[in-house]
Order: C-alpha cells, then sequence, then structure tokens
C-alpha cells in the first residue's frame, strides 16, 4: 500500500461524551498537537537518537535539567502487533458500540510502545502478535483532539 492509501483511512468523527477524554496537558501538549497534523511524535534524544514513549530521560545521558537534550519528533508510524486483548464487554458504556474490538500493544519501528485500538481489516479473529501495522488518525475537530489507531498492513 503507498501513503495516499494510508491517508484515505484518516477519518473524522463526532466523540461519544461517554467516553473518557484523553488527559492533555503540558508535559503531553507537543505529542497531541502532533496528532492533529498526523504526525506520531516520539520523545527522541537529540545525543543518541534513541526514541521513548511517553516522555521522559534518556536512559544512556545526564539530562539535567529536565530532558534539556530531548525533543518531540516525527516517528515512522509503522511498527508490530506486541500483544492484544479481544474486548467483547463494554467495560464503559462509551464503548458499547464497538465491541468487539482488539486493542494492541504495538511495537514501533523507532522502539518504543504504544497502545491502541486495531481498525479496519483483517477482522478481530484474524489478527495476530507479529503482524506489521501503521498509524492511523481519527480526528475529532469539534473536541479539538485526535486519536492515533493502528492498521495491519502485512505479516
Ligand atoms: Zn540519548
Amino acid at each position: 500500500m503507498t501513503i495516499e492509501t494510508a491517508r484515505k483511512t484518516n477519518v473524522t468523527a463526532e466523540w461519544n461524551p461517554q467516553k473518557p477524554r484523553p488527559n492533555i496537558d503540558v508535559d503531553n501538549v507537543d505529542f497531541w498537537d502532533g496528532l492533529r497534523r498526523e504526525e506520531l511524535l516520539l520523545w527522541t534524544c537529540r545525543t543518541c537518537g534513541a526514541a521513548y514513549w511517553p516522555k521522559c530521560y534518556c536512559i544512556e545521558h545526564e539530562n539535567e535539567p529536565f530532558a534539556a537534550n530531548m525533543s518531540w519528533e516525527p516517528s515512522s508510524g509503522l511498527g508490530r502487533i506486541f500483544a492484544m486483548n479481544r474486548h467483547h464487554t463494554a467495560f464503559n458504556p462509551g464503548f458499547a458500540d464497538e465491541i468487539p474490538y482488539t486493542y494492541a500493544l504495538v511495537e514501533l519501528d523507532e522502539g518504543p510502545m504504544i497502545s491502541s485500538t486495531i481498525v479496519g481489516d483483517p477482522p478481530n479473529d484474524l489478527l495476530a502478535v507479529g503482524l506489521r501495522v501503521r498509524v492511523v488518525y481519527k480526528h475529532y475537530p469539534a473536541e479539538g483532539f485526535t486519536l492515533p489507531h493502528f492498521e495491519v498492513i502485512g505479516e
């Protein structure tokens, strides 16, 4: 698939107010701004290039004052399913319309792991650990934020 195909899977939607909202604060607002631009940003060390998510120190260097040599940099948005759960019960009523859905821990090509739902094909029962995925974006313009999800692109 090409990037052009990938962009067609990004969508705009209305937020279900029963769902918990993401916690956007001064420490992660740049990450959330990146999502609105359709960039999955990783907290990256300018000294050694190591990528982290969420925000933290680089474990290889002195980082005083806090993370002074770190910045948010775009990732490839590519990775693999590292682990996953299939949800058949809506533990929050805001998710009742979406069950069953798959919530996965994705190991990004840059190293960090990030969790989100798997969207699109294949169906839930064909998903497997190790499948290649890429980020897709779901925009909620009325709420002012965008969520990253992942779709399978191959084995
Ligand atoms: Zn470093």
